[in-house]
Formats: structure tokens, sequence, C-alpha cells
């Protein structure tokens, strides 16, 4: 009898290529960001970088597209590489179980956001940027551009006019948080910031380059430290409980890795201490999270058979 083989990442990826067609243009492309609708839904892209400095890539990996909630995590990582865990005192860390765009919890938990990857909570993390820096859209564009390794990278000035134009929720959420005391800069200037970072646009090698220093605990691959390894596994930590809207727990079971999200259709993940993935297509389900992408990283774990589970 023929033993079940684990295939090799090469062999998954050209697996799912295979297998992924029926569920590219599934799900609904976001549209209450109006300039995401323009978006082709036939598009799907997956790459993945190993600690080790293999590189592999299918599809449209080549294509940029907006980052959206994906950038809550560079966010985050240099806030609190920044600050350290004094910023757990502006907000915490555990799963909302609603929506990314709520404002249910903020008046009964008194401003403080349940975790930096809602958008109430990475506003917050928005205005730390503006205390810890006077340029933080420059800062964290740097940031990106380094860790991607890609000086091109930018912002999508239509993605941004688009994303102020229809950000009534998001101002709702931010007077909020600043009628509690937990907003200190001008709203404006803070949500200005917030939406400029959601706005940029990476291709999918781009954004697997960019997770990998958090498979790699902490660590480009120079071996320059990004954050430590603490601070690594705890943003891992709140990818894996946060990083996919109210769809956390399906993503666990299905998926079984840190991720984080986002309503451009992108998703990235890690395995800590062997690889980072990136997948990229539009189309998403009622949560939020694209429909082909999940599906491919939920491929993807159970062909080579590596999860943290
Ligand atoms: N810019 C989007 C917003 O503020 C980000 C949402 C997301 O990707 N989940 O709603």
């Amino acid at each position: 009898m023929q033993g079940y083989r684990n295939l090799s990442i090469e062999e998954a990826l050209r697996e799912i290529e295979h297998r992924i067609g029926p569920y590219i243009g599934r799900g609904k492309v976001a549209d209450y960001i109006p300039v995401l609708k323009k978006v082709d839904p036939d598009q799907f892209a997956m790459a993945v970088t190993t600690v080790d400095g293999r590189e592999y890539k299918i599809g449209n990996w080549d294509t940029g597209f907006s980052i959206q909630s994906i950038s809550k995590a560079f966010n985050l990582t240099k806030a609190l590489g920044k600050r350290g865990d004094q910023i757990w005192k502006r907000v915490r860390q555990e799963p909302s179980g609603r929506a990314f765009n709520s404002i249910i919890q903020l008046e009964s938990e008194n401003g403080i956001p349940r975790n930096p990857f809602i958008n109430p909570g990475a506003i917050v993390i928005a205005d730390l940027l503006h205390e810890i820096f006077e340029h933080p859209v420059e800062e964290m564009l740097d940031f990106i551009r380094k860790l991607a390794q890609n000086d091109s990278i930018c912002i999508n000035e239509e993605v941004f006019q688009s994303e102020k134009d229809s950000g009534a929720g998001n101002y709702s959420s931010a007077y909020l948080i600043k009628s509690f005391g937990n907003l200190h800069s001008d709203v404006h200037k803070v949500l200005s910031t917030y939406f400029a970072l959601c706005s940029i646009e990476m291709n999918t090698l781009d954004l697997a380059r960019s997770f990998l220093f958090l498979a790699n605990h902490g660590r480009l691959l120079s071996g320059e430290e990004i954050v430590s390894i603490q601070q690594a596994k705890r943003i891992n930590a709140v990818m894996l409980t946060c990083g996919t809207y109210d769809n956390v727990g399906e993503f666990a079971y299905r998926v079984g890795l840190p991720a984080k999200s986002g309503v451009g259709g992108g998703i990235a993940a890690t395995y800590p201490g062997e690889f980072s993935i990136a997948v990229w297509s539009p189309g998403l389900n009622e949560k939020g999270n694209s429909v082909a992408g999940f599906k491919a990283l939920e491929d993807f774990t159970t062909l080579i058979s590596k999860s943290i589970f």
C-alpha cells in the first residue's frame, strides 16, 4: 500500500493552482469603499518565503492591490517595538467577536478597543504612531519598503480619498474614543494616517516578504532585529486570535496559522520558525476575508501537513 506523502511547498502550490479555479471570483468585492469595487475579481495569487531564503509564487503575484487592514499588523509592530507593553493600557488583546468596524463595545468598555486589529483599535495605534513619530505615514512607508525590499511601494491616492469620503463609521469610532480620553491627537490627523496606511498598495510577493520577520523570531534574514523574540511571539498571538475579524475561529480551525487579512482580498500568514505566506483574491466572504485566499491557505497547510496545531 502506498503511504501518504506530505507535499513540498512547490508541489502544494502546483496542486493549489490546479484546484483553486472554481473559487476565484466567488464572494463579493468590497464596495463600502467605492474605489475598491473597481478591481477585477478574477485574480488570484499566492507567494511563500522561507526563513532559509527560498521564495515561491503563483498566479498574479506581481499585481499590486490595496492592503487595507493588513497594514494594522505593520502598525502594531512599530508601536509595540517603540513603546513595548505600555500600549496595552490603551488597547486590549482579546477577540471582539464583532465585525471589524463595529462600535458597540467601545462605549461599554470605556473607549478601550478590544484589540489592535479592529478599526477602533487600529485608530488608537495610529494615534500612538503620532506620538512616536513626527511624520508617521512616511516612517511606516519606509518601514514597509524595507521589510518588503521594494522601494516602489506607495499609497494609492484614489483609494485614500475614497476611504476619507466614506469613513463616517471610523470618524464615529474616533470621536467616541476621544470622548473617553483615549485619543490624544486631532481626530482628522489620526484618521488621515489610518486611511493612508490602509491605502498602501503591495503585491503578493511583497506581502509574503514583509511578514517573514514574524516567522523568523522578529529578525530580517540579514539578522537585523525588527522586534524582540517575545514581541514577535506576541504579534503572532494577536494575529491568531484577532487577525481575521470575527472569522478567527473558523480560520484557526481550517488554516491553523497566525494571519492578518484585509478587505482588499489579501491575507498574510506566518508559520513561526519556517515561512511566511501571502494570498490575494478580491472576492470576500460575509466576514470580509478572501474566499479563494482562505481556501488556498487551508489547502496549503493541509497538503504540506504543517500548521501551528
Ligand atoms: N480601510 C478599511 C476600513 O477602515 C479597512 C478594513 C479592513 O480591511 N478590514 O474599514
